[in-house]
């Protein structure tokens, strides 16, 4: 029996696919005319940051790279935050992700859009299936492989556990803020869309982009074999995360916006907790190191 090594069917993936955008055209039908009022910009601004720094921090900096150290409930909470996202437990997030570290841009990576792929129909299917295409694939990321230390771990194991539950609450809790705000069932359902489903979606192609566009679109400073990219668009959008050829370079770094003119919210917030002495142990490369992995000593 290895329960926590059973991916989502097919049928849910595409459920949390089409739902969210279900979700963001009833959104914008029920606010059209008079435009997107403040309590609802406001529950899909806060719980959209919310939902990329849990895939940010959480997932990724944390769970899958080990870039810094954090006391439980703070793993716990960022955990909990990633899983709200609904893009995945975290045991099958972060294994498809270290499995995409170790195989970038070749047939074993999960999600390459480059891999085997040629002309411009070959670029476009490589486009979809790198962005949502190999969610449905039946490739798997061997769980023992991968992710033994998160398999130990109680407390991640706590949350992926209970990931339905998280999912859950992060579509009732801006329903119930719309209906504490308003005092109506129409705040509810505008909490609910908004903060809810339109969240999940921006926050589902935003953070997807950095496997698909960021392996297509943008510059590359470093010496590397894979064709990860810096993306400044998604740099901003996804919080850090579209400096991704960066991040290629220096996978263990905290910090993914290297040069100064790179802006890197999720770093900020480590270093945020890092002040609060609720994470030590930050791992950024020195200046040196990044200066010598340059490929021509032009950096961008
Ligand atoms: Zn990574
Ligand atoms: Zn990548």
């Amino acid at each position: 029996m290895n329960e926590v090594n059973v991916s989502a069917p097919k049928g849910a993936v595409l459920a949390t696919v089409i739902v969210p955008f279900a979700g963001l055209v009833a959104a914008i039908i029920l606010s059209w005319g008079k435009g997107i009022d403040l309590v609802s910009f406001g529950l899909f601004a806060a719980l959209s940051a919310m939902r990329i720094l849990g895939i940010t921090v959480g997932f990724h900096r944390l769970l899958t790279h080990k870039s810094f150290k954090t006391v439980p409930w703070v793993k716990v909470v960022l955990t909990v935050m990633g899983s709200m996202a609904i893009e995945g437990k975290p045991f099958v997030w972060v294994a498809d992700h270290r499995r995409h570290h170790v195989h970038s841009d070749t047939e074993e990576d999960p999600h390459s859009p480059n891999a085997g792929r040629s002309g411009f129909l070959g670029a476009l299917k490589g486009f979809v299936h790198s962005h949502i295409g190999w969610m449905l694939s039946d490739s798997r990321s061997d769980h023992a492989r991968y992710i033994p230390d998160l398999m130990r771990d109680r407390h991640v194991s706590f949350v992926n556990r209970h990931f339905a539950l998280w999912s859950a609450l992060g579509l009732i809790f801006p329903a119930a803020l719309g209906f504490l705000i308003e005092g109506t069932w129409t705040g509810a359902l505008l909490g609910f869309l908004w903060g809810g489903l339109a969240s999940v979606f921006f926050v589902h192609h935003t953070t997807w982009s950095i496997n698909s566009v960021c392996h297509i679109f943008g510059s590359r400073p470093f010496r590397s074999k894979d064709q990860s990219r810096n993306n400044a668009f998604f740099g901003y959008l996804a919080f850090g995360e579209g400096w991704h050829h960066n991040h290629h370079a220096f996978e263990r770094s905290a910090k993914h916006g290297l040069f100064w003119w790179q802006p890197d919210v999720s770093y900020l917030l480590i270093r945020l907790l890092e002040a609060l002495g609720l994470a030590w142990d930050v791992v950024v490369p020195s200046q040196e190191e990044v200066k010598a992995k340059l490929s021509s000593g032009r950096s961008g």
